[in-house]
């Protein structure tokens, strides 16, 4: 029996003399023998909705793995908004934004989630994702540089692929100090990309030294705050607000699907590059707009502002759910945020321990290569404002027996 443990999924990317069929045959055996040595713990299936506890394989489970983080996705005021949608506008937008299919309910969500940031204009594409990987696609040119931090999400990654672009060190100032000063005067656009609060690690960016060394070299900056949205900044704004850097950022990006409890993502900015945008940005132009539902996200939004007690709910678990995993020792690193990475290093080992934490009532995430580097996997953790502390006590417990069982 061939030993599938030393593979990953990048391996069936490319394999010589196969097709793409050939190559599902082979990723379809290393997935079966994965899955029943229990090492290949995705796409789990949750038969509740999203909240603190659900019901896996008929089993009520602590679930720590949804972005809901302010637990808006079970908001009655949330909910009535998409039904009171639903009702008046019907279910679907029928066309594409350019085409028949921009209603008011777009201007609407346009305007709130720019004004949320304090920006000009809004963009919406269908996923978060796409308003990384599409609005990169349009902004760059062959000429540009495009200067990522390592850690930024994937979508911005494929955003980039096509252009110039260098990566460097995961917060490392001096690298990007390096990196800009070589670039500095060479392109037409120099564009810094960062995350607010990064994904895996829970970490933050030193924006305001960033946005010092943008000044000083000549570059644009985007931020992605996808998951510093309502989890930081005094009224949630992100990390952009916890710095007061509005007017030096020029690109805001996020997504609809974690704190606004919904599916969608934004690009947010100065007018004309957001209109430029509306124009020439493919997915947005062919692809159909968000549906009435979506109408939620508003209520959403206003909840942040109207509603404060829940970020103050999140807070107050995050710190008590961080002073508990300190007090086991676990390696947490520097998160400053509702995710809560637990180093693990090894990956068969890191599939085992979330396996059992599941069996023992815990669903946590296990992150392995290529999401992070190969000798850096990890459980992922996420809180939100709606676990209580009996449940954040019951997930420390089992982490309490998994340091024995593993010997972490
Ligand atoms: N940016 C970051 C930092 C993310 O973590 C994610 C998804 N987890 C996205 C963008 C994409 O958002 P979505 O899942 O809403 O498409």
């Amino acid at each position: 029996m061939k030993n599938y443990d030393n593979q990953s999924f990048r391996d069936f990317e490319y394999i010589p003399g196969t097709d793409a069929w050939g190559r599902a045959a082979q990723f379809q055996n290393y997935h079966d023998d994965q899955v029943a040595k229990g090492q290949l713990n995705y796409r789990l299936m949750t038969t509740s909705g999203c909240g603190p506890v659900v019901e896996v394989a008929g089993k009520q489970v602590i679930s720590l793995v949804s972005n809901d983080y302010l637990g808006f996705t079970q908001h009655p005021a949330v909910k009535q908004a998409a039904i009171d949608a639903i009702s008046k506008y019907g279910t679907g937008a029928g066309a594409s934004p350019a085409i028949g299919g921009h209603y008011d309910y777009h201007e609407i969500m346009e305007r709130k989630i720019a004004g949320f940031f304090r920006k000009e204009h809004a963009i919406i594409y269908t996923t978060g994702y796409t308003a990384n990987s599409a609005s990169l696609q349009c902004i760059l040119t062959k000429n540009d540089l495009v200067i990522l931090d390592a850690g930024v999400h994937t979508s911005v990654m494929e955003g980039c692929q096509q252009f110039n672009r260098k990566t460097v060190k995961h917060n490392d100032l001096a690298a990007y100090e390096h990196t800009l000063k070589l670039a500095q005067g060479k392109h037409p656009l120099i564009l810094v990309i960062i995350d607010g609060v990064y994904s895996q690690d829970g970490d933050i960016a030193p924006l305001k030294e960033i946005v010092a060394l943008c000044k000083k070299y000549g570059a644009k900056i985007m931020v992605d705050d996808a998951h510093g949205t309502g989890v930081v900044g005094s009224t949630g704004r992100g990390l952009i607000e916890t710095c007061d850097a509005w007017d030096d950022v020029d690109l805001i990006s996020g997504t609809f699907s974690k704190t606004f409890g919904h599916i969608g993502g934004y690009v947010v900015g100065s007018k004309d590059i957001i209109t430029y945008l509306k124009y020439q940005s493919k997915q947005h132009l062919f692809s159909a707009s968000s549906t009435p539902a979506a109408l939620s996200i508003i209520k959403a939004i206003e909840l942040i502002d109207e509603e404060p007690f829940w970020m103050t709910k999140l807070q107050e678990n995050i710190c008590y759910f961080k002073t508990g995993l300190s007090a086991l020792d676990l390696n947490i690193g520097n998160t400053q945020s509702a995710i809560f990475p637990v180093r693990v290093g090894d990956k068969i080992k890191n599939a085992r321990i979330c396996h059992t934490m599941q069996e023992m009532g815990v669903y946590a995430n296990q992150i392995n290569y290529p999401a992070v580097s190969m000798k850096d996997a990890r459980i992922r953790m996420g809180i939100t404002a709606l676990h209580e502390q009996s449940h954040l006590d019951k997930v420390l417990n089992v982490w309490s027996d998994i340091k024995k069982q593993f010997d972490l």
